[in-house]
This record gives C-alpha cells, structure tokens and sequence, in this order.
C-alpha cells in the first residue's frame, strides 16, 4: 500500500510538473523531449515494430495536445481530474490514437487511485508491456499492440481473479457504449 501511495504521489507530482512547463511551448517540448529520450534507451531491445504507423506531424494532427503528450510521449494525467476514472458506463474503451479495442467496462473496478483502472484487458494480445525506469522507479508500461500508443501502466496489486490492475489514462482512449461497437471502433 505504501507503494502504492508513494507512485501515485511521484505520477501526481509528474502531472503538474508537465502543466508547469506547458506555459512555455518551448520548454514543454525539451521537458518531453528529454524524458521521452531518457526512457527510449532505458528500454529492453525488444520494443515491437507497431503494424499502425504515423509520422509525427500525422499524429499531432489527429490527436489533441494531451492525447499526443500521453500517448505519443509517455505523458501522465492528472489523477480525479480525467474524464473515466470513475465513469460507469456499459461498453468498451478504445485506444484513442488507432481505435483498436482495450477495455471492457465489465472488467473495470474503483481502484481509488483517480485513474480508470481494470483487471485484465479484453485481451492480453491488444496490449504489450515494456519495462519503465522513468522517475526512479520500475514500472511495466502498457501501450497498444496496434499503433505503440501509451495508455498507462500495470501493477501486481489489482483484485482477483488476475490480481492486476491496469491504471490507465482516460485521455488516451474513448468509450464507446456496447451497442455502438463495431469491429474497428475508430476515432
Ligand atoms: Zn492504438
């Protein structure tokens, strides 16, 4: 628990560290810049070719400037203050980058931490773990198996029957209500 606490903490303080530097366009890139390239080389070497691909300037495009901060550079949100972490709505959540199907909100729980949090995705081959040693701590990240998207991050303290909990980024997918799915579910 006192894990717990403490990454949420550290992930908060992160959050308003990225606000702070958003005043300064500049800096805000460089800030993003830097962290992006601390953990591209923190990495193992078996990050995956994605079969979605975009140049840069195609994602800033589609995406708005918090879903490219989070999904494109790794970026946090601020915890209670997105707009699933305590959404009840009966449907699915999709990556708001390629459309690809992540959650089920039969899988979906109070996790208290302000972010929408899940037990298991709809299934394990819609999303790759990577090892994440950004902000002195080891965390397994959780991006989109389709486009390489961030969306959040796992832990081992989640309820049964998995025991996990994938904390997620509300602004790094969309909901879409369960007699609105179709096969590609996209933006
Ligand atoms: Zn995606």
């Amino acid at each position: 628990m006192k894990t717990l606490l403490f990454s949420t903490l550290v992930i908060a303080l992160s959050s308003l560290a990225f606000i702070s530097t958003e005043s300064n366009s500049d800096d805000h890139n460089h800030a993003d810049e830097h962290l992006y390239n601390e953990m591209k080389h923190s990495r193992t070497d078996t990050v995956p070719t994605f079969p979605y691909q975009k140049t840069e300037a195609e994602w800033k495009e589609i995406l708005s400037s918090s879903q490219y901060r989070i999904l494109r550079k790794k970026g946090t949100e601020i915890p209670y203050i997105n707009e699933y972490f305590d959404y009840k709505g009966d449907g699915i959540y999709v990556c708001a980058g390629c459309g690809q199907h992540l959650f089920d909100s039969k899988h979906k729980y109070k996790s208290g931490t302000g972010w929408p949090s899940y037990w298991k995705p709809i299934d394990d081959s819609l999303v790759v773990e990577l090892e994440d040693r950004s902000f002195f701590m080891v965390r397994t990240e959780i991006v989109c198996s389709n486009c390489g998207g961030h969306i959040g991050h796992v832990f081992d303290d989640g309820p049964q029957p998995t025991g996990l909990r994938y904390c997620m980024n509300s602004t790094a997918m969309k909901f879409v209500p369960r007699d609105e799915i179709t096969e590609t579910s996209s933006n």
